[in-house]
Parts: C-alpha cells; structure tokens; sequence
C-alpha cells in the first residue's frame, strides 16, 4: 500500500478565524500577503503559528504521508503560505473556483468531489475544519471498502494543534504500509 496523502486545509486550520472582535490569536504572527490576482497595494492579512512549520516537518520527515495542500489558496499555498511556515514546496490538489454561497452546498464540504476523485483509491489522512457529518460517513465508508481514510477536524478558532499530528502519525504508524517500511 501506497504511504496515505496527507490533506492540508489552510483557512480554519494554519490561519484560524478571527476572535469575535476580530483580533488577531495571540499564539500567531501577521503576515501580509497578496495572492494570485491582487494587486500588491491590496494584501490580504494572515495569522501563522510560528511553530507549525516545524510541526509538519516532523511528521512528513517520518515519509509516512505524502503532503498535498488541499485549500482554496491553490497554489499560493506553496508559494506564499508555504514558505511564511518555513516548509518546502508542496503540490496541491487543483481544486475548482465554484460560484458557492456555502462551503456545503451539497451537505457535505465541496472539495470532497474533487478529492474523492483525485485520490482514486489512494489512502488518505485529510485535516480541515469544515466536515460536516457526510464527510465522516465518506470516510468510514473508504476505509471500510479497504482505503484507509482520517479526518481530522480541528476547531477554526483554534487551528491546528499539536494533538491534531500526533493522532495523524499515530494512524499512519498503524497502517500496513508503516509497518512494511
Ligand atoms: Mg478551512
């Protein structure tokens, strides 16, 4: 068995919503950046975790998981959230621009379609804080036709945290092609 993909969402999970009062978690560093089609005069502001960077090191360092961003930001994942976290270029998965109002027009969350196909029958370790309970039974249902599948969920106030990787490397180390390597 192929090592899983590992799935990463950037908004709700490495740059979490703002508090009530719109201010920025104390935990993370602003940063300005402009992506694909602004213009530099109008950046968008974001908050990273300095030590995010080094935490999802330690796990793709493992070879464990093969990284794909899976966000919204497409490919300014790679090149500017990537290296604001100190990580190196990663591939993403194209995800389309659809004209939503909701993040679940269906249900369940709208990358999933896009994912479901473009992981065929690779397994898959996916962390976003947007599942809705459609997403959970698509997962159980992956895995139990043999393709081992996890989400993980963190809160979007809260972004990622430390036990979210640790419950990721523990999965992986379970999964028969850990135990082949
Ligand atoms: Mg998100």
């Amino acid at each position: 068995m192929r090592p899983p993909y590992l799935l990463l969402d950037i908004d709700g999970v490495l740059i979490p919503f703002p508090d009530a009062d719109g201010s920025t978690p104390a935990t993370h560093a602003r940063h300005d950046v402009v992506p694909t089609g602004r213009s530099a005069d109008n950046p968008v502001t974001v908050w990273l975790h300095p030590d995010h960077g080094r935490l999802l090191m330690d796990v793709i360092r493992t070879g464990l998981v093969t990284p794909v961003w899976c966000t919204s930001w497409r490919q300014d994942a790679t090149t500017l959230i990537g290296p604001l976290l100190g990580l190196p270029p990663l591939p993403h998965v194209d995800l389309p621009r659809p004209q939503i109002t909701t993040s679940h027009p269906n249900g369940y969350l709208w990358k999933r379609d896009h994912v479901d196909a473009w992981l065929a029958d690779a397994p898959a370790v996916w962390i976003d804080d947007d599942f809705t309970s459609l997403d959970h039974a698509w997962a159980a249902e992956r895995t139990a036709k043999g393709t081992p599948t996890l989400l993980v969920q963190p809160d979007p106030h809260l972004g990622l945290q430390p036990e979210h990787l640790t419950e990721v490397t523990t999965w992986v180390s379970q999964l028969p092609t850990a135990r082949a390597a």
